[in-house]
Order: C-alpha cells, then sequence, then structure tokens
C-alpha cells in the first residue's frame, strides 16, 4: 500500500519518538565511517550526546567536497560486498562523488518513489514513460524501480531522440512522464511542429532542475498535464526525497525518512520556519552510506505545517542552488527567476541563454531570448518594442539592469538532460 496513512500523517511525540529512534541508529552507523569518526572526535561529541532531535546541531556539517575526498568509497559504512548498487553524482570538476547502495537502501528508495507517484495520482493501470537518462544518474533506475514496485507499465524510454519519444507515448497510450521541465518544453514544441497530439498524457513529473510556476502553466496547457514538482540529489538516495502533493503548495519531505534544518549559508545557523535558506538534510534510513547534515546547496524554506491532504513536513519550492545563484552587482538572481519573467512576456519564446560578463569592473547580464513569430510583425520598430518591454520586465522583477538579445526562433540550445541556461564570463576576465 502506497499511502502510508500511519507514516505519512504522523505528528508530535509520536513523530519525533519515531525521528530520534532512527537518528540515533543513523549517528551509529555513520560513525563505521573514519570521516565521522574523526569529526565526532574534532568536535568532542560522543554518540551518547546525540539523543534528541535538537543534539543534532551539535554534529559538524558534511559538504559536497568532503564527500568528493572520499572518492571512490571512503564513505562506505558497510563493506564493499554489501553494496548492490552504486550511482555517481555529476561532478562539474574533478571526481564524481560515489553513492553506495545496499539491498536494503534500494527497497527503501523505490519504496519512497512508489509513495511519491501515489501521491501525484498514479495507479496501476497507468502507462509511465521514464524520459531520463538510465546511466550512472539516478533519476533513472531510480524512478523506474519505484514505478515497477508500484505497479505501473513502465516504460524506460531513457532520453533522445524526441519524435521516438513523442511516437512511444502515442502508440501505447502513456498516461505518466517524468523528465526535467526543459526537455518536458522541448518535446512540447517539437509535437506542435510534428502537430501530433498527446492526448493520453494526464500527468507530469518534473525535476531536477528548478522550474517557475510561469513553467509549470506552460507545460500543463502545452502538455495537458497536471505537473508535479519532484526533488532528490544522489547523496540522498536519489529522486523521492521530497514531492508535491495534489494541493500543489509546497513539496511533502518524508518525515520518517529525512530531517531537514534550513541554516543561514553563511554563518551555519538554524534558521525559523518560514525563513529562506540552504537546506541541511540528514537521511534517517540509509545503509550503505549515512550521512550527518548534508549541505544541499539548495535554497529553500520550512513551511507551517496542516497540508489540506493531511500529510506532514512541506518545504518550499527550490528557488535555486546557493551555487547557482549569480550575484549581479550584488544582487542575488536565479535562472529560474528570469525564466519566470520571460514566460510571462508572449513575444518571446520559452528559452533563453544567460551570459554574465564583467566589463570595466561592473557586473554585465545579457539574457538571449527566442522571438516568437505570432506576436512579432516583422518590423525592425517591433523588434526595439520587444527588446524595451523585456528590459523593463526583467528590471521590475530582479532590480537589475540587463541586456536583450532577441534571436530567431529554435536558434537557442535545448536541454535533453538539465538545462544549463548560464553562462558566467567573469572569472575569465580576472
Ligand atoms: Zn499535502
Amino acid at each position: 500500500m502506497f499511502w502510508d496513512r500511519k507514516t505519512e500523517t504522523l505528528k508530535g511525540k509520536a513523530l519525533t519518538a519515531l525521528q530520534e529512534k532512527r537518528l540515533k541508529t543513523t549517528v551509529a552507523q555513520a560513525l563505521k565511517v573514519p570521516f565521522y569518526k574523526k569529526q565526532f572526535a574534532a568536535a568532542g561529541i560522543r554518540p551518547s550526546d546525540i539523543r534528541t532531535i535538537a543534539d543534532i546541531g551539535k554534529i559538524p556539517f558534511t559538504k559536497k567536497q568532503d564527500l568528493r575526498e572520499g572518492y571512490p568509497f571512503g564513505f562506505l559504512a558497510v563493506p564493499l560486498k554489501e553494496v548492490v548498487r552504486i550511482h555517481t553524482t555529476s561532478g562539474t570538476t574533478g571526481k564524481p562523488t560515489v553513492v553506495g547502495y545496499t539491498r536494503k537502501d534500494l527497497s527503501a528508495w523505490a519504496d519512497l518513489i512508489a509513495r511519491n507517484m501515489y501521491m501525484a495520482g498514479v495507479r496501476e493501470g497507468d502507462v509511465f514513460q521514464n524520459m531520463v537518462n538510465y546511466g550512472m544518474f539516478t533519476g533513472g533506475l531510480g524512478f523506474h524501480y519505484g514505478a515497477e514496485l508500484l505497479g505501473v507499465t513502465t516504460v524506460p524510454s531513457a532520453t533522445g531522440n524526441t519524435k521516438r519519444q513523442i511516437d512511444m507515448i502515442r502508440d501505447f497510450g502513456v498516461t505518466v512522464i517524468h523528465c526535467t521541465p526543459s526537455y518536458a518544453m522541448h518535446l512540447s514544441e517539437v509535437a506542435e511542429e510534428l502537430k501530433l497530439s498527446l492526448p493520453t498524457l494526464r500527468i507530469g513529473l518534473f525535476g531536477a532542475e528548478p522550474w517557475s510556476e510561469a513553467m509549470r502553466k506552460a507545460l500543463e496547457e502545452r502538455l495537458g498535464v497536471t505537473a508535479f514538482d519532484s526533488y532528490g540529489m544522489s547523496e540522498l538516495f536519489g529522486p523521492g526525497v521530497a514531492f508535491e502533493c495534489p494541493e500543489h503548495d509546497g513539496l511533502h519531505i518524508w518525515h520518517d525518512s529525512y530531517l531537514v534544518e534550513i541554516i543561514d549559508p553563511k554563518t551555519g545557523e538554524q534558521l525559523s520556519d518560514g525563513e529562506r535558506g540552504e537546506m541541511v538534510v540528514t537521511p534517517l534510513v540509509k545503509e550503505a552510506m549515512p550521512v550527518l547534515r548534508y549541505r544541499t546547496g539548495d535554497v529553500t524554506m520550512k513551511m507551517e505545517d496542516g497540508c489540506l491532504c493531511g500529510r506532514g513536513q512541506k518545504i518550499a519550492r527550490i528557488t535555486g542552488r546557493s551555487d547557482d545563484m549569480l550575484v549581479i552587482r550584488g544582487i542575488n538572481v536565479f535562472p529560474s527567476q528570469i525564466e519566470h519573467v520571460l514566460l510571462n512576456v508572449p513575444e518571446v519564446g520559452n528559452q533563453f541563454m544567460v551570459y554574465v560578463d564583467r566589463v570595466n569592473h561592473l557586473d554585465e547580464m545579457t539574457v538571449e531570448a527566442e522571438i516568437n513569430r505570432g506576436y512579432f510583425s516583422g518590423e525592425l520598430s517591433d523588434l526595439a518594442r520587444i527588446q524595451k518591454k523585456v528590459v523593463k520586465e526583467l528590471r521590475d522583477a530582479l532590480e537589475i539592469r540587463t541586456t536583450v538579445k532577441l534571436v530567431e526562433p529554435g536558434t537557442l540550445p535545448r536541454f535533453e538532460g538539465k538545462a544549463k541556461r548560464v553562462i558566467d564570463r567573469r572569472s575569465d576576465a580576472l
């Protein structure tokens, strides 16, 4: 049963008791890892000092860099022979991070995915096309086994060949898709170009990159789906950490499997509910590779309890990663904010690129967007009007001046996996 009502609606003392029991088990498991042994010794804490949820603040953070330095198997708490699968996270520089799973881990992970999909309304009888990378990236196999566990007909289409993806959706009567929001947008463009409708689709599960409410509206209109935001991270198993329920007001983070804190990224201090900061997560059920107080780099806040669906702890949709955040002349800008502005200007399409340069010691941001022919007269004066409009909308939303370049439809890059829409050229200029 994938609506685990008892666990998912657990509250108050019963929830705290479960979390504390699992936290103690997790700490004991983590202390089999030399890194954590050293870390506890350096901080002068013993496992018996971690008795309540509040005690978690005594444990130092684990950073991505720590995991990298443990490459390849330094963070395993079990012998390698008990690890039945490994994934790696995409390292932008240097070695990737290796994540190991025992059989029990894979089962717990699949169960979480099944719960997420059930919460979004996916049921036996649905046909599910999983349009993400099936390699070392956790999105492919992660969703795959969760979907099979739930009992839906699963199509492991992976990425690429958009025409073939569209054919399969139509031929197999696919009702549920999972992919990045950028790929979903690309798929809808190709389907429109080919004049092929996708009438069987009803649910879209979108994740692996932050996306805006304007993008939700556009995807729902173009694909005829109800769109759900999916959040996860390989270090915490993979996808399935948090997910939207049908209320679409924040994401439930599974309180029986993850402890969440929001901190000020600069001072490391815990913030209160409703304050936005960096999310720090301690998974409570990991066996092969427990991590304590993992700094996700993702910016969000804890929301008030009391969702209409009855489930517990929610976080707000992720605004962006603290390392995706651009600081332009002292102002924080997330690519998802730019996307939101552009999707509300009908004269431009939904594709964009952002370039940041340093000119005479000043940050300059250039946004390239595609003209939408349906709203463009073809006159030069109209081009100037649209350009002015986009500059104004961006300035109103972000409070910074940008240069806007309009380009021909179809000329900006399309992304099958995570979109890379920002090119920061400032470091080259130093
Ligand atoms: Zn809910």
